[in-house]
């Protein structure tokens, strides 16, 4: 015997590697656990409509739905954030709602704890506790913080970079995220934040933008978004898309629509995948590239009605399903957290792992943001286990520049969290400012991650 022939039983055990995978099978919670949900049949729970009429909207309809599980200081603590710093009002669809704390033990005081634990409970239904008692927004937050209005071109049409639109179809979705980077015009306004509005008919928004399109060959890729474009009405949402594909310099269309994941049900409507089957058979025949893009931040949120809705999707022609998640402390922002969900995208439900984007710079969402040296300690411990194509790459949206690469960064100041980035194209705004592509960009840390110096520096700017 060799040494080598005595070590190598040993190089291949995964229990010496810093992440060991191992294949879980997809299970959806059982909903009978919460009592307003008891008689609550499987046709029912399957059903998109009965899944939008018993949606949770304000603490009293989760106190109907889960009884004496959730004791009051969990309320009292949700009613202070709701006062004092939600950005986003409360919109949480019975099958998202049942990803949350699925295996907690049902007496009320561990119930409430493993509650308030639970990562996808922190982004859907945010707490006082959560948010960071020191600096909740960073000084630099803005409610638009990647200026996407300015970047109009056509009311809800942001051109930001040179060959790719994003088209905002609607102002509202399924289900409405804490941490939503369009808090500025999506939803409903909270005590926090009043909304901006969509001022066009949806009629003549969409007129507009296929106007714009047709006269702008450059652009090849059209983000079809919102909000979520499954609240959409079907009929509207084919008909544009059918417009989109008659114009033939578009070659990109992507669906953007949290719903895949929040409320699958909707994707798995007949009238819904049928009509998916012809837009996707026309961009077929057009060589249009198809695809949805979704957002699934937590391994719990991959449910086998989940992999359904998106293997249905591939079924009928779509030619991929993307997951394009948000990095969020106490959430998913360790490497665990992230391997376990990009192997359940990947392995069991059909979803790529594409891009993980940090949270953006939005007020009071501090306590969600990581730093970019954090980010780039994760893209690290995450490379090597997925294959290639599916190993996601965490980015940063710069403002004013756009998505980077969080390795990307020109200069780095790690004492006042003051990152310098840089960029190669014009956005919608700059197309006659001669500097726009040797000027540095700055983006922010959160001010919780710096060391004492720099914490210092940032209280006397205050
Ligand atoms: S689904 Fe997307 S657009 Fe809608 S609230 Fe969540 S993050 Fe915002």
């Amino acid at each position: 015997m060799t040494a080598l022939h005595e070590v190598a039983p040993t190089q291949h055990r995964a229990d010496l590697q810093p992440y060991t995978y191992v294949r879980q099978e997809l299970v959806e919670p059982d909903w009978r656990r919460f009592p307003g949900w008891r008689d609550v049949t499987d046709t029912q729970w399957r059903d998109a409509q009965w899944q939008r009429a018993n949606c949770v909207k304000n603490p009293k309809q989760l106190r109907t739905l889960t009884g004496d599980l959730l004791t009051d200081r969990f309320y009292d603590e949700l009613a202070a954030d709701q006062q004092q710093s939600a950005t986003m009002s409360m919109l949480v669809p019975p099958h998202m709602l049942n990803t949350i704390a699925p295996d907690a033990s049902l007496d009320p005081e561990a119930f409430t704890e493993a509650f308030l634990r639970d990562p996808i409970r922190r982004y859907m239904i945010p707490v006082r506790s959560d948010r960071d008692p020191d600096w909740p927004s960073h000084p630099h937050s803005t409610r638009d913080s990647l200026h996407e209005a300015e970047m109009w071109v056509v009311e809800g049409l942001t051109h930001r970079y040179p060959t790719k639109v994003l088209a905002e179809l609607v102002s509202t979705c399924p289900q409405y995220c804490g941490h939503c980077t369009r808090m500025d015009l999506v939803g409903n306004s909270t005590p926090q934040v009043q909304k901006h509005k969509l001022t066009l008919k949806p009629v003549d928004r969409q007129e507009q933008m296929i106007d714009y399109l047709k006269r702008t060959p450059g652009v090849r890729d059209v983000v079809v978004s919102g909000g979520d474009v499954a609240n959409v009405p079907w009929p509207q949402l084919e008909s544009f898309l059918m417009r989109l594909l008659d114009i033939d310099t578009v070659r990109d269309v992507r669906l953007a629509t949290k719903a895949l994941a929040g409320l699958p049900q909707h994707w798995l409507q007949p009238k819904v995948v049928e009509g998916l089957e012809r837009v996707a058979r026309t961009a077929g025949r057009r060589g249009v590239n198809l695809a949805i893009h979704t957002h699934v931040n937590h391994v719990q949120s991959v449910t086998p009605l989940v992999a359904e809705a998106a293997r249905t999707a591939l079924e009928v022609g779509v030619r991929d399903v993307r997951n394009q998640g948000v990095l969020m402390k106490g959430v998913n922002a360790t490497p665990d957290d992230l391997l376990d969900l990009c192997f359940a995208l990947q392995g069991e439900a059909n979803i790529l792992p594409y891009y993980f984007y940090m949270c953006d710079m939005i007020p009071n969402a501090e306590h969600w943001r990581v730093a970019v040296w954090e980010a780039q300690e994760l893209q690290h411990a995450i490379m090597g286990y997925l294959p290639g194509y599916a190993t996601p790459r965490i980015v940063c949206d710069v403002p004013y520049v756009g998505k980077r690469w969080v390795h990307q960064l020109h200069e780095y100041d790690r004492e006042l969290g003051i990152s310098y980035w840089t960029k190669n194209y014009r956005t919608g705004i700059e197309l006659d400012d001669p500097e726009a592509l040797d000027r540095r960009y700055p983006y922010y840390d959160p001010i919780s991650t710096l060391p004492e110096t720099g914490r210092r520096w940032w209280s006397e700017q205050a």
